[in-house]
Protein backbone atom coordinates (compact mmCIF):
# COMPACT_ATOMS: atom_id res chain seq x y z
CA UNK A 1 0.00 0.00 0.00
CA UNK A 2 1.04 3.40 -0.62
CA UNK A 3 1.03 5.95 1.56
CA UNK A 4 -1.45 8.61 0.07
CA UNK A 5 0.59 11.99 0.79
CA UNK A 6 -0.47 13.19 -2.35
CA UNK A 7 -2.22 16.24 -2.97
CA UNK A 8 -4.25 15.06 -5.68
CA UNK A 9 -6.41 13.56 -3.06
CA UNK A 10 -10.32 15.10 -3.35
CA UNK A 11 -11.26 15.99 0.35
CA UNK A 12 -13.41 13.31 0.73
CA UNK A 13 -10.53 10.74 0.48
CA UNK A 14 -8.32 13.04 2.63
CA UNK A 15 -10.63 13.11 5.00
CA UNK A 16 -10.37 9.20 5.29
CA UNK A 17 -6.43 8.60 4.72
CA UNK A 18 -4.70 11.75 6.47
CA UNK A 19 -0.81 11.37 6.18
CA UNK A 20 -0.84 13.06 9.36
CA UNK A 21 0.66 10.69 12.30
CA UNK A 22 1.05 12.19 16.30
CA UNK A 23 4.05 11.92 17.17
CA UNK A 24 6.11 8.95 19.14
CA UNK A 25 7.17 9.17 22.81
CA UNK A 26 3.44 9.75 24.57
CA UNK A 27 3.74 8.28 27.81
CA UNK A 28 1.49 8.61 30.52
CA UNK A 29 -0.24 6.38 33.23
CA UNK A 30 -3.74 5.26 31.31
CA UNK A 31 -3.84 2.73 28.93
CA UNK A 32 -4.51 3.94 25.48
CA UNK A 33 -8.16 2.67 24.48
CA UNK A 34 -7.37 1.02 20.75
CA UNK A 35 -10.88 1.02 18.76
CA UNK A 36 -10.43 -1.54 16.34
CA UNK A 37 -12.28 -4.05 13.86
CA UNK A 38 -10.34 -3.75 11.26
CA UNK A 39 -6.66 -4.19 12.13
CA UNK A 40 -3.99 -3.56 9.77
CA UNK A 41 -1.01 -5.54 8.47
CA UNK A 42 2.38 -3.49 6.62
CA UNK A 43 2.21 -6.21 3.83
CA UNK A 44 0.47 -9.36 3.07
CA UNK A 45 3.67 -11.46 4.11
CA UNK A 46 2.91 -10.14 7.49
CA UNK A 47 -1.15 -10.60 7.53
CA UNK A 48 -0.11 -14.41 6.86
CA UNK A 49 2.26 -14.77 9.44
CA UNK A 50 0.52 -13.61 11.97
CA UNK A 51 -1.52 -15.85 14.76
CA UNK A 52 -4.36 -14.55 16.31
CA UNK A 53 -3.74 -17.42 18.94
CA UNK A 54 -0.35 -16.17 19.86
CA UNK A 55 -1.34 -12.68 21.53
CA UNK A 56 2.18 -11.57 19.73
CA UNK A 57 0.59 -9.49 17.04
CA UNK A 58 -2.92 -8.14 16.28
CA UNK A 59 -5.05 -9.66 13.81
CA UNK A 60 -8.96 -8.95 14.23
CA UNK A 61 -10.36 -6.61 16.96
CA UNK A 62 -13.01 -9.57 18.06
CA UNK A 63 -9.09 -10.80 19.40
CA UNK A 64 -8.28 -7.83 21.54
CA UNK A 65 -6.47 -4.38 20.97
CA UNK A 66 -3.30 -3.35 23.14
CA UNK A 67 -6.30 -2.32 25.45
CA UNK A 68 -7.67 -5.55 26.00
CA UNK A 69 -4.64 -7.06 26.14
CA UNK A 70 -3.20 -4.78 29.02
CA UNK A 71 -6.51 -5.91 30.83
CA UNK A 72 -6.06 -9.77 30.11
CA UNK A 73 -2.51 -9.79 31.21
CA UNK A 74 -3.73 -7.87 34.88
CA UNK A 75 -6.83 -10.21 35.71
CA UNK A 76 -4.86 -13.08 34.93
CA UNK A 77 -1.85 -11.58 37.24
CA UNK A 78 -4.64 -11.17 40.52
CA UNK A 79 -5.56 -14.46 39.86
CA UNK A 80 -2.54 -15.92 39.79
CA UNK A 81 -3.18 -17.40 36.52
CA UNK A 82 -1.17 -16.88 32.68
CA UNK A 83 -4.14 -16.44 30.55
CA UNK A 84 -6.77 -14.99 30.32
CA UNK A 85 -10.04 -13.91 27.88
CA UNK A 86 -12.65 -11.41 28.69
CA UNK A 87 -15.80 -11.68 27.57
CA UNK A 88 -19.34 -9.51 27.12
CA UNK A 89 -20.55 -10.48 30.25
CA UNK A 90 -20.27 -12.93 33.41
CA UNK A 91 -22.48 -14.99 31.82
CA UNK A 92 -20.71 -15.04 27.99
CA UNK A 93 -17.88 -16.49 30.11
CA UNK A 94 -19.62 -19.39 31.72
CA UNK A 95 -21.58 -20.13 28.36
CA UNK A 96 -17.46 -20.18 26.84
CA UNK A 97 -16.07 -22.42 29.69
CA UNK A 98 -19.13 -24.66 28.53
CA UNK A 99 -18.65 -24.35 24.82
CA UNK A 100 -14.65 -24.86 25.54
CA UNK A 101 -15.03 -27.89 27.29
CA UNK A 102 -17.83 -29.74 26.28
CA UNK A 103 -19.93 -31.31 23.95
CA UNK A 104 -22.41 -33.56 23.30
CA UNK A 105 -22.71 -37.45 24.72
CA UNK A 106 -20.48 -35.37 28.33
CA UNK A 107 -21.89 -34.66 31.50
CA UNK A 108 -21.45 -31.92 33.54
CA UNK A 109 -22.05 -31.37 37.26
CA UNK A 110 -22.99 -27.62 38.91
CA UNK A 111 -23.27 -26.98 42.32
CA UNK A 112 -27.29 -27.10 43.06
CA UNK A 113 -26.83 -23.07 44.72
CA UNK A 114 -24.66 -22.09 41.11
CA UNK A 115 -25.56 -18.76 40.04
CA UNK A 116 -28.91 -18.59 38.63
CA UNK A 117 -28.40 -18.05 34.73
CA UNK A 118 -25.62 -20.65 34.93
CA UNK A 119 -28.07 -23.26 36.58
CA UNK A 120 -30.47 -22.65 33.49
CA UNK A 121 -28.22 -22.69 30.70
CA UNK A 122 -26.98 -26.05 32.10
CA UNK A 123 -30.11 -27.19 31.73
CA UNK A 124 -30.42 -25.54 28.27
CA UNK A 125 -27.49 -27.93 27.18
CA UNK A 126 -29.11 -30.82 28.55
CA UNK A 127 -32.72 -29.78 26.96
CA UNK A 128 -30.91 -29.23 23.46
CA UNK A 129 -27.30 -30.08 23.35
CA UNK A 130 -27.27 -33.73 24.06
CA UNK A 131 -25.49 -32.92 27.50
CA UNK A 132 -25.89 -34.22 30.66
CA UNK A 133 -26.31 -31.38 33.49
CA UNK A 134 -26.55 -32.64 37.13
CA UNK A 135 -26.65 -30.99 40.46
CA UNK A 136 -24.98 -31.80 42.98
CA UNK A 137 -25.53 -30.79 47.17
CA UNK A 138 -22.13 -27.75 47.40
CA UNK A 139 -20.93 -29.32 50.57
CA UNK A 140 -20.58 -33.08 49.32
CA UNK A 141 -17.00 -32.67 49.63
CA UNK A 142 -15.05 -35.85 48.66
CA UNK A 143 -18.37 -37.03 48.12
CA UNK A 144 -18.60 -35.94 44.58
CA UNK A 145 -16.41 -38.93 43.49
CA UNK A 146 -19.37 -41.03 43.56
CA UNK A 147 -21.25 -38.82 41.25
CA UNK A 148 -18.19 -38.68 39.10
CA UNK A 149 -19.59 -41.10 35.30
CA UNK A 150 -16.83 -42.19 32.90
CA UNK A 151 -18.20 -39.23 30.71
CA UNK A 152 -18.11 -36.54 33.02
CA UNK A 153 -15.94 -33.62 31.91
CA UNK A 154 -16.11 -30.61 33.55
CA UNK A 155 -17.63 -29.69 37.48
CA UNK A 156 -18.44 -26.27 38.35
CA UNK A 157 -17.80 -24.91 41.19
CA UNK A 158 -18.80 -21.31 43.33
CA UNK A 159 -17.22 -20.03 46.46
CA UNK A 160 -19.74 -19.07 48.43
CA UNK A 161 -22.59 -20.27 46.27
CA UNK A 162 -24.93 -17.42 44.77
CA UNK A 163 -27.27 -16.07 47.93
CA UNK A 164 -27.31 -19.81 50.15
CA UNK A 165 -23.67 -18.41 50.44
CA UNK A 166 -22.77 -21.82 51.24
CA UNK A 167 -18.85 -22.34 51.50
CA UNK A 168 -17.58 -25.66 49.55
CA UNK A 169 -15.04 -27.48 50.40
CA UNK A 170 -12.83 -26.62 46.83
CA UNK A 171 -9.49 -28.45 47.59
CA UNK A 172 -11.47 -31.71 48.32
CA UNK A 173 -13.91 -30.96 45.55
CA UNK A 174 -10.74 -30.76 43.52
CA UNK A 175 -9.11 -34.11 44.29
CA UNK A 176 -12.55 -35.95 44.06
CA UNK A 177 -12.57 -34.80 40.17
CA UNK A 178 -8.93 -35.09 39.45
CA UNK A 179 -8.63 -38.54 40.65
CA UNK A 180 -10.88 -39.23 37.80
CA UNK A 181 -9.75 -36.47 35.23
CA UNK A 182 -11.96 -34.22 35.72
CA UNK A 183 -11.71 -30.27 34.70
CA UNK A 184 -12.68 -27.84 37.62
CA UNK A 185 -14.19 -24.52 36.91
CA UNK A 186 -14.95 -21.80 39.44
CA UNK A 187 -17.19 -18.99 39.48
CA UNK A 188 -15.06 -16.81 41.59
CA UNK A 189 -16.51 -13.05 41.50
CA UNK A 190 -17.61 -12.70 45.40
CA UNK A 191 -13.56 -13.13 46.05
CA UNK A 192 -12.83 -10.83 43.17
CA UNK A 193 -9.42 -13.07 43.02
CA UNK A 194 -8.63 -11.39 46.03
CA UNK A 195 -10.08 -13.04 48.65
CA UNK A 196 -9.41 -16.90 47.84
CA UNK A 197 -6.76 -17.58 45.24
CA UNK A 198 -8.47 -20.27 43.09
CA UNK A 199 -5.69 -22.16 41.26
CA UNK A 200 -3.64 -22.84 44.69
CA UNK A 201 -6.67 -24.87 45.79
CA UNK A 202 -6.82 -26.98 43.03
CA UNK A 203 -9.28 -25.11 40.38
CA UNK A 204 -8.17 -25.65 36.52
CA UNK A 205 -10.79 -23.20 35.36
CA UNK A 206 -11.41 -19.32 37.21
CA UNK A 207 -13.80 -17.22 35.72
CA UNK A 208 -14.65 -14.08 36.62
CA UNK A 209 -17.84 -11.62 36.29
CA UNK A 210 -16.10 -8.41 36.00
CA UNK A 211 -19.18 -6.51 35.94
CA UNK A 212 -18.78 -6.80 40.17
CA UNK A 213 -15.80 -5.71 41.86
CA UNK A 214 -13.39 -5.40 38.71
CA UNK A 215 -15.61 -2.83 37.50
CA UNK A 216 -17.21 -1.20 40.29
CA UNK A 217 -19.32 1.26 38.85
CA UNK A 218 -22.49 -0.77 38.75
CA UNK A 219 -22.27 0.34 34.33
CA UNK A 220 -20.26 -2.27 32.56
CA UNK A 221 -21.00 -5.72 31.86
CA UNK A 222 -17.73 -8.27 31.26
CA UNK A 223 -16.69 -11.31 32.16
CA UNK A 224 -13.25 -13.18 31.94
CA UNK A 225 -11.53 -16.45 32.50
CA UNK A 226 -8.63 -17.40 33.41
CA UNK A 227 -6.27 -20.34 33.11
CA UNK A 228 -2.75 -21.41 33.76
CA UNK A 229 -2.21 -24.25 31.13
CA UNK A 230 -2.06 -23.70 27.77
CA UNK A 231 -3.69 -26.65 26.56
CA UNK A 232 -7.01 -25.54 28.48
CA UNK A 233 -6.18 -22.22 27.22
CA UNK A 234 -6.12 -23.31 23.26
CA UNK A 235 -9.62 -24.53 23.83
CA UNK A 236 -10.71 -21.53 25.54
CA UNK A 237 -9.31 -19.24 22.52
CA UNK A 238 -10.95 -21.38 20.00
CA UNK A 239 -14.34 -20.90 21.82
CA UNK A 240 -14.02 -17.14 22.23
CA UNK A 241 -13.60 -17.08 18.78
CA UNK A 242 -16.13 -19.40 17.63
CA UNK A 243 -18.55 -17.47 19.81
CA UNK A 244 -17.41 -14.09 18.71
CA UNK A 245 -17.37 -12.72 22.08
CA UNK A 246 -15.52 -9.48 21.73
CA UNK A 247 -15.47 -6.51 23.84
CA UNK A 248 -15.94 -2.98 23.79
CA UNK A 249 -12.52 -1.39 24.44
CA UNK A 250 -14.44 2.07 25.80
CA UNK A 251 -16.01 -1.01 28.43
CA UNK A 252 -12.37 -2.44 28.72
CA UNK A 253 -10.49 1.21 29.87
CA UNK A 254 -13.23 2.13 32.42
CA UNK A 255 -12.19 -1.32 33.85
CA UNK A 256 -8.69 -0.55 34.03
CA UNK A 257 -9.62 2.77 35.29
CA UNK A 258 -11.19 1.36 38.45
CA UNK A 259 -8.83 -1.88 38.94
CA UNK A 260 -6.19 -0.25 40.40
CA UNK A 261 -8.73 0.89 43.37
CA UNK A 262 -10.00 -2.31 43.36
CA UNK A 263 -8.34 -3.81 46.66
CA UNK A 264 -9.02 -1.04 48.76
CA UNK A 265 -13.03 -0.83 47.73
CA UNK A 266 -13.13 -4.63 48.46
CA UNK A 267 -11.85 -4.13 52.06
CA UNK A 268 -13.79 -1.45 52.51
CA UNK A 269 -16.65 -3.69 51.51
CA UNK A 270 -15.61 -5.98 53.67
CA UNK A 271 -15.10 -4.45 56.84
CA UNK A 272 -18.65 -2.66 56.44
CA UNK A 273 -20.07 -6.06 55.67
CA UNK A 274 -18.89 -7.71 58.49
CA UNK A 275 -20.02 -4.34 60.90
CA UNK A 276 -23.48 -4.55 59.58
CA UNK A 277 -23.70 -8.45 59.36
CA UNK A 278 -22.47 -8.31 62.95
CA UNK A 279 -25.37 -5.66 64.00
CA UNK A 280 -28.24 -7.73 62.37
CA UNK A 281 -26.80 -11.56 64.12
CA UNK A 282 -27.48 -9.47 67.20
CA UNK A 283 -31.48 -8.78 66.33
CA UNK A 284 -34.22 -10.69 67.61
CA UNK A 285 -35.93 -10.63 63.52
CA UNK A 286 -33.09 -12.28 62.08
CA UNK A 287 -32.38 -15.75 62.80
CA UNK A 288 -29.41 -16.69 60.75
CA UNK A 289 -26.27 -14.79 58.92
CA UNK A 290 -25.81 -16.01 56.40
CA UNK A 291 -22.35 -14.49 55.83
CA UNK A 292 -18.98 -16.90 55.23
CA UNK A 293 -17.17 -15.15 57.90
CA UNK A 294 -20.17 -15.71 60.60
CA UNK A 295 -20.62 -19.16 62.36
CA UNK A 296 -24.20 -19.15 61.01
CA UNK A 297 -22.82 -19.75 57.34
CA UNK A 298 -22.67 -23.65 55.97
CA UNK A 299 -19.16 -23.86 55.49
CA UNK A 300 -17.64 -21.27 58.01
CA UNK A 301 -14.49 -23.56 58.43
CA UNK A 302 -13.83 -23.85 54.73
CA UNK A 303 -14.14 -19.97 54.66
CA UNK A 304 -11.70 -20.05 57.44
CA UNK A 305 -9.21 -22.35 56.36
CA UNK A 306 -9.02 -21.27 52.52
CA UNK A 307 -9.93 -17.00 51.93
CA UNK A 308 -7.80 -14.23 53.18
CA UNK A 309 -11.22 -12.21 53.19
CA UNK A 310 -15.21 -11.40 52.16
CA UNK A 311 -16.12 -9.29 49.61
CA UNK A 312 -19.84 -7.43 50.61
CA UNK A 313 -22.40 -9.66 49.60
CA UNK A 314 -24.19 -11.93 52.25
CA UNK A 315 -28.24 -13.10 53.04
CA UNK A 316 -29.64 -13.05 56.28
CA UNK A 317 -32.87 -15.27 57.44
CA UNK A 318 -35.90 -13.67 58.89
CA UNK A 319 -37.53 -15.25 61.49
CA UNK A 320 -40.40 -17.53 60.24
CA UNK A 321 -43.10 -15.47 62.58
CA UNK A 322 -42.54 -13.06 59.32
CA UNK A 323 -44.54 -13.96 55.79
CA UNK A 324 -42.80 -12.78 52.66
CA UNK A 325 -45.36 -9.74 52.69
CA UNK A 326 -43.36 -8.11 55.98
CA UNK A 327 -39.99 -8.84 54.74
CA UNK A 328 -40.64 -7.19 50.98
CA UNK A 329 -42.29 -4.33 52.95
CA UNK A 330 -38.68 -3.99 54.94
CA UNK A 331 -37.10 -4.50 51.70
CA UNK A 332 -39.31 -1.63 50.42
CA UNK A 333 -38.44 0.50 53.05
CA UNK A 334 -35.32 1.12 52.83
CA UNK A 335 -33.35 4.01 51.83
CA UNK A 336 -30.29 4.03 51.39
CA UNK A 337 -30.60 0.37 50.08
CA UNK A 338 -32.18 0.24 46.60
CA UNK A 339 -33.59 -2.77 44.87
CA UNK A 340 -31.78 -4.32 41.82
CA UNK A 341 -29.44 -6.89 40.62
CA UNK A 342 -26.15 -7.51 40.55
CA UNK A 343 -23.64 -5.76 42.96
CA UNK A 344 -20.41 -4.82 43.86
CA UNK A 345 -20.57 -0.93 42.84
CA UNK A 346 -20.59 1.80 45.70
CA UNK A 347 -24.34 1.91 46.29
CA UNK A 348 -25.91 -0.90 48.52
CA UNK A 349 -28.60 -2.81 46.95
CA UNK A 350 -31.32 -5.52 48.68
CA UNK A 351 -33.29 -8.19 47.29
CA UNK A 352 -35.42 -10.81 48.85
CA UNK A 353 -35.38 -14.27 47.16
CA UNK A 354 -37.67 -16.77 47.17
CA UNK A 355 -35.32 -20.12 48.11
CA UNK A 356 -37.77 -22.72 47.65
CA UNK A 357 -38.36 -22.24 43.92
CA UNK A 358 -34.74 -21.81 43.42
CA UNK A 359 -33.16 -24.90 45.38
CA UNK A 360 -34.34 -28.51 44.80
CA UNK A 361 -33.77 -29.18 48.98
CA UNK A 362 -34.09 -25.61 50.78
CA UNK A 363 -35.10 -27.10 53.55
CA UNK A 364 -35.00 -23.54 55.86
CA UNK A 365 -37.72 -22.16 57.29
CA UNK A 366 -37.80 -18.02 57.36
CA UNK A 367 -37.41 -15.57 54.31
CA UNK A 368 -33.95 -15.04 52.55
CA UNK A 369 -32.86 -11.44 51.98
CA UNK A 370 -29.46 -10.28 50.21
CA UNK A 371 -27.36 -7.50 51.17
CA UNK A 372 -24.78 -5.66 48.98
CA UNK A 373 -22.82 -3.19 51.27
CA UNK A 374 -21.55 -0.88 49.10
CA UNK A 375 -19.16 2.07 50.09
CA UNK A 376 -21.29 4.26 52.52
CA UNK A 377 -20.87 4.57 56.01
CA UNK A 378 -21.78 1.32 57.50
CA UNK A 379 -23.21 3.53 60.35
CA UNK A 380 -26.04 4.83 58.06
CA UNK A 381 -27.03 1.70 56.46
CA UNK A 382 -27.42 0.21 59.65
CA UNK A 383 -29.57 3.26 60.77
CA UNK A 384 -31.74 2.37 57.31
CA UNK A 385 -32.09 -1.18 58.18
CA UNK A 386 -33.51 -0.19 61.52
CA UNK A 387 -35.25 2.31 60.59
CA UNK A 388 -36.76 -0.44 58.27
CA UNK A 389 -37.21 -3.42 60.36
CA UNK A 390 -39.27 -1.17 62.49
CA UNK A 391 -41.45 -1.28 59.90
CA UNK A 392 -42.16 -5.20 59.33
C1 LIG B 1 -23.19 -11.36 38.25
C2 LIG B 1 -22.69 -12.73 38.31
C3 LIG B 1 -22.46 -13.47 37.15
C4 LIG B 1 -22.80 -12.96 35.78
O1 LIG B 1 -22.20 -11.78 35.42
P1 LIG B 1 -22.91 -10.85 34.32
O2 LIG B 1 -21.80 -9.96 33.88
O3 LIG B 1 -24.02 -10.14 35.01
O4 LIG B 1 -23.37 -11.74 33.22
C5 LIG B 1 -21.97 -14.73 37.29
N1 LIG B 1 -21.70 -15.26 38.49
C6 LIG B 1 -21.91 -14.58 39.64
C7 LIG B 1 -21.59 -15.23 40.93
C8 LIG B 1 -22.41 -13.30 39.58
O5 LIG B 1 -22.64 -12.64 40.72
Amino acid sequence: MSDPKQTSLTPQTSLVHSSYRAPDGFEAFPVGIHHASTVLFPDVAAMRSRDWREKLGYTYGLHGTPTSFVLEARLAEIEGGKYCRVTPSGLAAIAMVNFAFLKSGDDVLLPDNVYGPSKDLGQWLERDFQITARFYDPMIGEGLAELIRPTTRLVWTEAPGSVSMEVPDIPALCRAAHAKGVLVAIDNTWSAGIAFKAFEHGVDIVMQAVTKYQSGGSDVLMGAVIVRDQALNEKLELAHMRLGFGVGMDDVYMVLRSLSSMRLRFEAHDAAARKVAAWLKQRPEIVAVLHPAFEDCPGHAHWKRDFSGAGGLFSVIFDPRYVEAQTDRFVDSLRLFKIGYSWGGAHSLCVPYRMKGMRRAWMREGQLVRFNIGLESPEDLIADIEQALARL
